[in-house]
């Protein structure tokens, strides 16, 4: 049995369902949306934080056992009670006004335990009032949901925040995307040096006015993704792995979830602010299609990007966001859009000027004519600032330019170039801007456990978030800037690595370590079938001294000493070829190898073979294996539970304190902007 009680304990969430045996309503499992009585679940979820004025699907959603007996009238014998702060208790049509709810049904198979071996066949009743709000006259308080069902109760209740009044006129988020609070310190460390032991200067962001820790796991998992933690911070609402602006329900059809209001929405449609979205990944990406997305499953990047300008199924407005910048061309281009269209012409055709390239980017951001902005620079994920900067003729390498013309993306924007282009164009708005700016591929080299180009990343961060703070100060000092992750990767340095001592052992060894590695790599596959070289197991042969004699190299606590990286002027290391270089790692991992070292092109830790992931031998070959601890499909490290980092500094950078949710963030935002003050949605 899973615990049911998540987030924040609340005295009047209590479920009951003593009654459901005999009357046929039975218990599906791994249903993570619903509240503790599985049967009856009720969106939004029980524990939900809900802002005045902010649109939300009120959906209750019943699951019967599919068999003739208990057949179709459930809905009809379904009561459904709102008791509200003052006391008063109403009814979903009295305090929607307007909504007209929505029948639908439909079959699903689930666990009825964790124990069941085969699932059971269930039909789904759902009842759907679509982009509801709580008023402005219910205040702030709780609202409690008591559903009856075939003498089933189950009840529900929501914390309801009140507006507070609008103090900053711009908000910029930066993601760090699976920034975790010891590559921050690693990354302070390669940036900025330390001296007898103290930090020569701290990342633009540890020098922010506020700071606090915050939690990031979803509905259906103690362990997030970027799409379910990133829609968090733009609804204040929790929901499942790989779901953008929805709730998980039990249905098949992605774009028909409940939905839960973005805050880009609100600011878009009842404060006339302007919207932006800077990312290194694919715009379509979870973190970036956050801003706009509404759907069960973040892959469906076809239709993301066309959701971004179009709108989507039952949603009030198209959030049309002011500037768009990042990777992924491939879904512009007809071959691979959503209806075989020329996404770059709909674009330009709902007023965006098209650039590809950093001097059209620029040139297009200083023009005052410039409304709409989409800047698409690589078919896919753009290159990291390590390859962008350092080893350039990786980017020769692949034919990835963003229209698909075959040739490679080699006039890619910095993300600081990105993020201070979509503030010329954004900051023309006098109503104000809200500005997403994620660093994508601290995660994206974080995965293949590439842990100089995962740095380098974060110091790009760092310094396009002083480039922000800088502009803020200099207007008006009405921007609230904040930085965070969206989860955490299981990172840390442990000590340093002699890399000249290790490269003598490798060369020294007098049989040929390298070459030991080679057999051993190609031969291991583990404990599925799979057989270790006696030479390792045994432990005594040439190959096992000279792992041993590389990991002499090693040094932890006294013998760690400190590692040799130089600010070369601008925050990043004069070299990342240094020798005494970081000894860290990831606590999760495939089978592979590592010698510490910057790898001079993209690494791939392990590869394929009959099913399995094993050690890619050609990797790293001077490394140290390491044996995998994740399961045998898994390719790449995994996020992690800690919690992440928040700074913020500006107008309502006050509220980042203390231990904080994820959903909090939404709310420190939407309080900081005055969402649902005067009640202007309800004026409309
Ligand atoms: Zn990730």
């Amino acid at each position: 049995m899973r615990a049911s009680c998540r987030g924040v304990a609340l005295a009047a969430a209590v479920a009951v369902a003593t009654a459901a045996a005999a009357v046929g309503l039975q218990l599906p499992e791994r249903h993570f949306g619903c509240p503790p009585a599985k049967n009856v679940c009720v969106y939004p979820i029980d524990t939900a934080v809900l802002q005045c004025e902010a649109l939300f699907d009120f959906q209750v959603e019943l699951h019967v056992v599919a068999n003739a007996s208990v057949a179709n009238p459930v809905l009809d014998e379904l009561t459904i009670r709102l008791r509200l702060p003052s006391g008063e208790v109403t009814t979903p049509a009295a305090l929607f006004p307007g909504a007209t709810p929505e029948f639908r049904t439909w079959a699903l198979t689930a666990f009825r335990d964790m124990s069941d071996e085969n699932p059971t066949g269930y039909d789904a009743y759902a009842v759907t009032y679509r982009n509801v709000f709580v008023p402005l006259r219910v205040g702030k308080g709780y609202v409690t949901v008591t559903v009856e069902a075939r003498g089933v109760t189950t009840e529900v209740s929501y914390e309801i925040r009140a507006p507070t009044t609008r103090a900053a006129k711009n908000v910029v988020l930066f993601v760090g995307d699976g920034m975790s609070l010891p590559m921050m310190t690693a990354a302070r460390l390669v940036s900025r040096g330390m001296y007898q032991g103290k930090y020569k200067d701290k990342l633009t962001m540890q020098a922010m006015d506020n700071i606090a820790l915050m939690s990031t796991s979803g509905v259906d998992s103690i362990i997030t993704d970027s799409a379910n933690s990133a829609s968090t911070y733009h609804t204040g609402q929790k929901t499942s792995v790989n779901a953008l602006g929805v709730y998980a329900d039990s249905g098949d059809d992605v774009f028909a979830h409940p939905k839960q209001e973005l805050l880009t929405e609100y600011i878009k449609q009842t404060m006339g602010m302007s919207v932006g979205v800077v990312t290194t990944a694919e715009v379509q990406d979870a973190t970036p299609a956050s801003t706009w997305a509404h759907v069960r499953q973040r892959a469906e990047k076809a239709a993301i990007t066309a959701q971004a300008i179009n709108g989507c199924l039952n949603c009030v407005l198209a959030v049309r966001p002011d500037v768009l910048m990042g990777g992924g061309g491939k879904f512009f281009q007809p071959a691979f859009s959503v209806d075989g269209s020329d996404m770059y012409q709909n674009y330009s055709a709902a007023g965006y000027t098209v650039t590809h390239t950093r001097e059209e980017m620029v040139a297009a951001a200083k023009n005052p004519a410039t409304k709409k902005l989409l800047t698409i620079s690589h078919a896919g994920n753009m290159e990291v600032w390590l390859d962008r900067n350092v080893y350039q003729g990786n980017m020769d390498k692949a034919a990835n330019d963003p229209t698909g013309k075959g040739v490679p993306p080699t006039q890619q924007p910095n993300l600081d170039e990105m993020t201070m282009a979509a503030i010329d164009v954004l900051s023309r708005n006098d109503k104000g801007f809200y500005l997403l700016v994620e660093a994508a591929s601290i995660d994206k080299s974080a995965h293949p456990l590439d842990i100089p180009r995962m740095l380098s990343d974060l110091i790009e961060l760092d310094n396009t978030v002083q480039q922000v703070v800088d502009w803020a100060k200099a207007h008006g000092d009405d921007t609230l800037i904040i930085a965070t992750a969206d989860h955490a990767h299981g990172y840390d340095v442990f000590g340093t690595v002699d890399t000249q001592l290790w490269n003598n052992a490798v060369q020294s060894s007098p049989s040929n370590p390298v070459r030991d590695t080679d057999n051993y790599c190609a031969a291991v596959t583990d404990n599925a079938g799979q057989s270790f070289p006696s030479a390792f197991a045994n432990g005594t042969t040439s190959a096992r001294a000279s792992n041993l004699a590389r990991r002499a190299s090693i040094g932890t606590y006294a013998a760690a000493g400190y590692s040799d990286y130089v600010n070369r002027g601008d925050n990043f290391p004069k070299t990342w070829n240094v020798r005494t270089t970081l000894a860290s790692g990831m606590n999760n991992h495939p089978d592979h190898t590592t010698s510490f070292t910057v790898a001079t092109s993209i690494k791939k830790p392990a590869v394929l073979v009959d099913g399995a992931f094993v050690n890619n031998a050609k990797d790293d070959e001077n490394g140290v294996f390491q044996s995998g601890n994740l399961g045998p499909t898994g390719s790449t490290g995994v996020h992690t539970l800690a919690d992440v980092g928040v700074f913020a500094s500006g107008p309502g950078a006050e509220r980042v304190k203390g231990m904080l949710d994820n959903t909090d963030l939404y709310h420190i935002m939407a309080s900081a902007l005055g969402v649902g003050t005067d009640g202007r949605r309800e004026k409309k």
